[in-house]
């Protein structure tokens, strides 16, 4: 076997939101159960350095990796599928691309020559690509590049593809992915729009090597057929991928398809040794489709009316649930539609509350009803990083009954339960910056309702938050019944709080869902689905 790191290129064609991530995790997942080492990458024509900046509204969730990179939510899915952790290599944008050329040439590094498109921007786009098959540890790298042909801002993507692919011979292949649509009046699926896509690729020089059609309905051979002999590729490279009714079936799909084979075949690999990756994946499978009960949670969050700013948590909760046996179903509650006075009309008949994360002023109040509501009423309560926060100026309002108890970040006058991470701990974080990213240690408390569910003393979770408990407060909270019961070790920030005379009522001031997988479900949310099952029980006893 070539030792060779390959690299396959995913690029889409004819419309966005075809799932070039799911595809792309899924032929990794694929080749991960035979034995190969694979990264996922994903390249994003967009000016913002990082995704950190936007709103969620945008582009969905911001996902954080153990490195602290503020990246796409694609990302998430390559660790859901793969459980490898991805870092700050694993997301470039066209930002930081250009940030670095420009930063070069403001050093002199180009000896005065003008810097231009081609061939600087692509040097540095093709660096980045070759920098994860650089670290050794790969024997592939998928790189999904974002937006779809044709677009102006993906032109030097698209021109790098075409010099890597000229350039590693056959350590590289170019998976296109395309729509074939179905005409109801006519009964038809049509295939015109996918030799229009293959047309323009090879305008740019690039010639796929495999076709992944998305279809409603089953491609029949002669369509296959049909569209290898328009786009010059082998019939057995033109794969069928149908809707899913789970994203989570799309690697079994694919490997009816023979998606994996038809990549190894060409890149001359052989088809490696089948490990059991796919049966424990295929065991998942079956129980998601199987659950044995249904429990209702609601989800209160003021990003809900796109359903992608809670990307992570959607998944974990989809995982906890296979760990339970039982689907959860979100209830997906605006935080601003949320009053003192509605909140048990508007919180009817859920059997577990979480409230989400947030920035900003927007919500807070319905979020702190919410909390009120949870902790009075014995509902199982998951709140995080935001969540944990308004958990903590509700408590700070109404038990302590320090009355106008706020964050800095709401501009509030005093008292502060909630403040600036440099209020809290004056550089005791050696890490630096007015912003907690990345993976931080946290201690759990003995006898805790986090130690029972982590099963560990120490843990490590992902952090993205400017504010932080304040510690001046924290003997006060302890006393009437919130434990701090997770501590950041190098300055005892609390990461996690807890209520002791509540059933399950957990605060943290990470982001557990950046860690959940499919193999790894993780070990709050499979805690918190199991109480809301069981409480849940009780209450309607
Ligand atoms: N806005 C809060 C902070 O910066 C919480 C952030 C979050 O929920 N991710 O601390």
């Amino acid at each position: 076997m070539s030792s060779n790191t390959k690299y396959i290129f995913v690029t889409g064609g004819v419309t966005s939101s075809l799932g070039k991530g799911i595809i792309s995790a899924s032929l990794a997942k694929l080749l991960q159960a035979r034995g190969y080492t694979v990264t996922i990458q994903k390249l994003d024509p967009y000016i913002n350095v990082d995704p950190g900046t936007l709103n969620p509204y945008e582009h969905g969730e911001c996902y954080v990796t153990d490195d602290g990179a503020e990246t796409d939510l694609d990302l998430g899915h390559y660790e859901r599928f793969l459980n490898v952790p991805t870092t700050q290599g694993n997301n470039v944008t066209t930002g930081r691309i250009y940030k670095t050329v420009i930063e070069k040439e403001r050093r002199g590094d180009y000896l005065g020559k003008t810097v231009q498109v081609i061939p600087h921007i692509t040097d540095e786009i093709k660096n980045r690509i070759k920098l994860l098959g650089k670290t050794g540890n790969y024997q592939f790298v998928i790189t999904e590049i974002g937006g779809t042909v044709g677009d102006i801002e993906s032109l030097p993507y698209i021109e790098s593809v075409r010099q890597l692919k000229w350039e590693l011979g056959k350590d590289a292949l170019v998976i296109h992915l395309t729509l074939v649509p179905y005409l109801s009046a006519s009964g038809e699926l049509k295939t015109k729009p996918t030799q229009h896509s293959v047309k323009l690729l090879l305008e740019y020089g690039v010639q796929p090597d495999i076709l992944v059609c998305r279809t409603e309905h089953p491609l029949s051979r002669e369509l296959k057929n049909k569209v290898a002999l328009f786009c010059n590729v082998e019939p057995s490279a033109v794969i069928e991928a149908r809707d899913a009714s789970s994203i989570y079936e799309v690697p079994v799909l694919m490997e009816l398809e023979k998606l994996d084979l038809v990549v190894l075949n060409k890149l001359q690999l052989t088809s490696g040794n089948y490990n059991s990756e796919m049966t424990e994946w295929k065991e998942f499978l079956h129980k998601l489709k199987h659950p044995k009960q249904e429990v209702k949670i609601g989800l209160v969050g003021k990003y809900i009316e796109l359903k992608d700013s809670y990307k992570s948590i959607a998944e974990s909760f989809i995982h906890a649930g296979v760990a339970n046996e039982c689907k959860v179903q979100i209830e997906w509650i605006h935080s601003e539609s949320i009053t003192p006075e509605n909140v048990a009309d508007k919180l009817k008949g859920l059997k577990g509350i979480l409230v989400a994360p947030g920035f900003g002023n927007r919500g807070i109040e319905g979020k702190i009803s919410t909390i009120r509501h949870a902790r009075e009423n014995n509902i199982p309560f998951l709140g995080i990083c935001l969540g944990m926060q308004c958990a903590v100026i509700e408590f700070a309002r109404n038990v302590l009954g320090l009355a106008d108890a706020h964050s800095t970040e709401m501009d509030a006058d005093t008292p502060y339960p909630v403040i600036s991470l440099q209020e809290a701990q004056k550089s005791v974080i050696n890490k630096g910056g007015t912003m907690r990213l990345g993976a931080y240690t946290c201690r759990l408390a003995d006898s805790s309702k986090a130690r029972e569910v982590y099963k560990k003393d120490t843990i490590t979770e992902r952090h993205r938050h400017r504010y932080e408990f304040n510690n001046e407060y924290l003997a006060d909270f302890e006393q009437a019944g919130m434990m701090a019961t997770g501590l950041n070790p190098e300055g005892a920030l609390v990461e996690i709080v807890e209520l002791t005379n509540h059933p399950w009522f957990i605060g943290v001031q990470f982001h557990p869902e950046y860690k959940s997988t499919v193999i790894n479900p993780h070990p709050l949310f499979v805690g918190f689905v199991k109480a809301a099952i069981e409480v849940g029980v009780v209450v309607a006893k």
